[in-house]
């Protein structure tokens, strides 16, 4: 397996200061903010950004199953679990590690759509358009990068990796 750096630290906290600046200015005077930090990927991302906002939030977590153990997705998504209360008439933002097919997404937004929040946006740190197979609109994206497997910054291959301060392409086909 070869690591390839890719985003490096500096690169990612410079855009996790930008999208926390531009969210704090979408939401201001927003009185129901609710940050949902999707499990397992994004809890270092979800991390560092609610440090960037200044606004009163609370935070909820969810965790989705989309892949077992492989770089391919399984193409079935599950919610495993979920700490939703009370959150009708709430602005939800959803904040993921990354949009790949699209498929976590949207069932992730049917099943929050079923709360009847007053909004529901996304922010992704990475996305991957090229391998959409759901048309899935993310309002705030960190990076845009191609078909390529990538882990660091919370990101696992087979719950390794996830301390990587930078996020790294993995080539599985190297020794
Ligand atoms: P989607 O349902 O959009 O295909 O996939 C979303 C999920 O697949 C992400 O939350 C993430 O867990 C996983 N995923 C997709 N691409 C990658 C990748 O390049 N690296 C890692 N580590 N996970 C990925």
């Amino acid at each position: 397996m070869k690591l390839t750096p890719l985003i490096d630290r500096r690169r990612i906290q410079k855009r996790v200061e930008e999208l926390g600046s531009e969210i704090n200015a979408d939401y201001t005077g927003c009185q129901n903010l609710v940050l949902v930090c999707i499990l397992r990927g994004s809890f270092v991302f979800f991390a560092d950004l609610i440090r960037q906002i200044s606004l009163s939030f609370s935070c909820e977590f969810i965790q989705l199953e989309s892949y077992g153990c492989g770089v391919d997705s399984s193409g079935s998504v599950k919610i495993i679990s979920s700490s939703l209360d009370n959150i009708e008439n709430s602005d939800i933002l959803v904040i993921e590690d990354i949009v790949d097919t699209g498929l976590s997404i949207t069932i992730l937004y049917d099943y929050l759509l079923s709360f009847s929040p007053r909004s529901l946006k996304c922010c992704s740190l990475l996305d991957k358009p090229s391998r959409r197979q759901q048309p899935v609109s993310i309002n705030y994206v960190g990076f845009s990068i191609e078909n390529q497997f990538v882990v660091g910054y919370g990101l696992d291959y087979d719950q390794f990796y996830r301390n990587l301060p930078d996020i790294c392409v993995l080539d599985l086909s190297k020794p």
